[in-house]
């Protein structure tokens, strides 16, 4: 873990905004690895409403991000700077998610759900419907083939928020909902990088055992 600070590319330099992708236009964007527009809507006025859960940060940052590097003796801030460097320089992929989660954890949720959206598939979230069922809402890209298995799953497709809302309407409902869903990414999903409840996950297909 702590070779990575000792790894190729580690040097290299932001040429893309970590929040929107776009490209890194000036020197002060470069040096913080975002771009102008991304920086007045979430990095000037993004301040922690919780205090950083450090033990969580430590741990989602694991095996991706050096100690030395990102640790307790940063404020959260610094932190969060650190973390956004290294997502506009690798932009893509699980690390750059576990990045995310690890700036959430630090408190800085507007910055790291953006974030969040633009390097995942598929989201996940727990939420209620109008009429105050719980529900999930998934964001996930079209997929014609996936229709019939959203609509057997309960799924309706809310247009305004581009997501489905999977309704749960039984006691016990959510963990068969929640069993249903994953079956379904597994089927026409597999290999995307996806957002949940405790964090980044990957799809992966279900190999089939000869019975
Ligand atoms: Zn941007």
């Amino acid at each position: 873990m702590s070779d990575y600070t000792n790894a190729p590319g580690t040097k290299l330099l932001a040429t893309r905004c970590a929040v929107c992708s776009r490209p890194l236009l000036d020197a002060v964007s470069v040096e913080r690895g975002i771009g102008p527009d991304c920086w007045k809507r979430y990095g000037t006025h993004v301040d922690p409403t919780r205090p950083a859960q450090w033990e969580a940060v430590m741990a989602a940052l694991d095996g991706i991000e050096a100690v030395a590097d990102v640790n307790p003796t940063l404020t959260p801030r610094d932190a969060a700077n650190k973390l956004v460097y290294r997502i506009a320089i690798e932009q893509d992929g699980f690390a750059v998610l576990m990045r995310a989660e690890a700036i959430r954890l630090l408190g800085f949720d507007r910055l790291a759900w953006r974030i969040i959206e633009r390097a995942s598939d598929i989201r996940v979230v727990e939420g209620t419907t109008d009429k105050n069922d719980p529900c999930l809402y998934v964001t996930a890209p079209y997929n014609e083939l996936s229709y019939t298995s959203w609509r057997a799953l309960g799924a309706y497709w809310r247009k305004g928020e581009k997501r489905w809302c999977i309704t749960v309407t039984s006691i016990g409902g959510m963990a068969a909902k929640r069993k249903g869903l994953w079956d379904l990414l597994k089927r026409f999903y597999s290999g995307k990088l996806g957002f949940g409840e405790h964090g980044p996950f990957v799809v992966r297909s279900a190999v089939s055992v000869a019975a």
